[in-house]
């Protein structure tokens, strides 16, 4: 069973590695030798290397510059989390068709592509209908409604917020479609199967958005680091799950494995941290506001239309004039149809100064620690002790001052 969720959905990913380096791993830790090249004949073979031009190493990690007072953002979201996995479902309400959408955890921007095409799409299809309305402009109000378009359909979204207000913004962007998406109890065969037909889809979408302006998708290496030798377990305590409430996870990657390169040991003398043990590791990241942009103007395109609008009570739903309503209120469709099996994660992330410069994430195992280089900044998360099940959306500064603290650590 996972419990690599030390620190929320930002590290189950980079935590992923394999703990003894398979022979074919991408490098071994230390140089390779050279491989013969074949000698150009007819002339007299020089040995196979000498006047080659050498590799450039690659480029050394650039220095964080980390301290409290480069903090320019602290904000808090609450990941919809679901034990028996997102609601996939249609349900007749108040004389309308409702496809419920929702309860993704801490996995909504990675599976979104996956979801709306093989979850909702076919729910939506069913009905017949051409004009649908979404309610919810977060990860997945925005996708289903994408899709629906390249469906075919005319789209009207209703909401409380839409970007940037919304909580999906607020997000680490990291390729992490596990994240707290099921407990490993309704982890059903048939559970995973879906899953992994949603995470293959999604992956696929994502490589399609890769190399767009402003960057919304891009791979980036990292360095997760630690004090113990990687195959002994951390001390109780240290392993930062969000508090005794949180669940088993189920090993979905396991799944996936070709979706993801192999990390590999580093040697003291290929990295730059004060820590005895180190891999790299390469993962997909989202840029999330540059790339809510771009699903907002693909969605105003083609001829979608925004409405803001709070639904208190599900009953108002009748009063729309479309029959068929997918329901994408994240988190708010506990308050909204009553949904008690939602439970919020809480997760808080402070934001540095950007540095373009630096484009690695570090992942300290053990110091409850994960930075992600963002456009927008580098962010920094660390795990809270009552995370599980806590709806409080307040800033607790302290605490990301201490994680920042942490982070000056290795850079000191
Ligand atoms: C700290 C943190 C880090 C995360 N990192 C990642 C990550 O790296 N990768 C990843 O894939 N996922 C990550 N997640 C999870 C991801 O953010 C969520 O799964 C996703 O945001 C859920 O999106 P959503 O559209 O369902 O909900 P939301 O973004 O909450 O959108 C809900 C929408 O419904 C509207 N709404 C709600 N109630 C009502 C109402 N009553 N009336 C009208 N409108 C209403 C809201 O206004 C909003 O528009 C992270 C989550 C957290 C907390």
């Amino acid at each position: 069973m996972n419990r690599r969720h030390w620190l929320g959905a930002a590290s189950a990913w980079a935590a992923a590695w394999p703990l003894v380096a398979p022979a074919h791993a991408d490098a071994p830790a230390s140089p390779p030798s050279p491989s013969p090249s074949p000698s150009p004949s007819p002339s007299p073979s020089p040995s196979p290397s000498a006047d080659r031009l050498p590799f450039a190493d690659p480029p050394r990690p650039a220095r964080m510059r980390v301290s409290a007072d480069r903090i320019v953002d602290i904000t808090v979201c609450t990941r919809p989390f679901r034990a028996q996995g997102p609601r996939i479902e249609a349900q007749r309400l108040h004389g309308k068709t409702v496809i419920h959408h929702y309860g993704h955890g801490g996995a909504g921007w990675s599976l979104s592509w996956g979801s709306a095409t093989l979850g909702a799409l076919p729910l939506i299809r069913g009905t017949g209908e051409r004009r649908i309305a979404v309610i919810g402009c977060g990860a997945i109000g925005l996708t289903t409604a994408r899709v629906a378009q390249r469906a075919g359909l005319r789209v009207r979204i209703y909401c409380r917020e839409r970007p940037p207000e919304v909580a999906s913004t607020f997000a680490t962007g990291l390729w992490s479609p596990e994240s707290r998406v099921v407990a490993a109890e309704h982890a059903t065969p048939a559970f995973n199967a879906m899953w992994e037909r949603m995470a293959r889809h999604s992956f696929r979408a994502w490589q399609d958005q890769l190399g767009l302006p402003g960057a919304p998708v891009e791979w980036r290496d990292g360095y997760v680091l630690s004090d113990l030798p990687f195959d002994q377990a951390l001390p109780a305590g240290q392993g930062g799950h969000g508090g005794p409430a949180e669940p088993d996870y189920p090993d979905l990657l396991d799944l996936i494995p070709d979706l993801h390169p192999r990390s590999m040991p580093l040697n003291p003398a290929q990295h730059p941290f004060p820590v005895p043990h180190a891999r790299r590791f390469t993962q997909m990241t989202f840029n999330i506001r540059p790339y809510q942009r771009l699903l907002m103007e693909d969605f105003f395109r083609e001829g979608g239309e925004i409405v803001t609008r709070d639904f208190s009570d599900a009953r108002e739903l009748a009063g729309l004039p479309e029959r068929t309503i997918v329901n994408c209120t994240g988190y708010g469709a506990r308050a909204l149809f009553g949904d008690e099996r939602l439970i919020p994660v809480r997760g808080q992330i402070a934001r540095l100064v950007p540095q373009p410069e630096v484009d690695y994430m570090v992942a300290w195992r053990g110091h409850n620690l994960m930075v992600v280089p963002r456009r927008d900044g580098l962010l920094v998360q660390a795990q809270g002790e009552h995370d599980f099940n806590n709806p409080d959306r307040g800033v607790d500064r302290a605490m990301s001052e201490a994680a920042v603290a942490r982070l000056a650590a290795l850079f000191a």
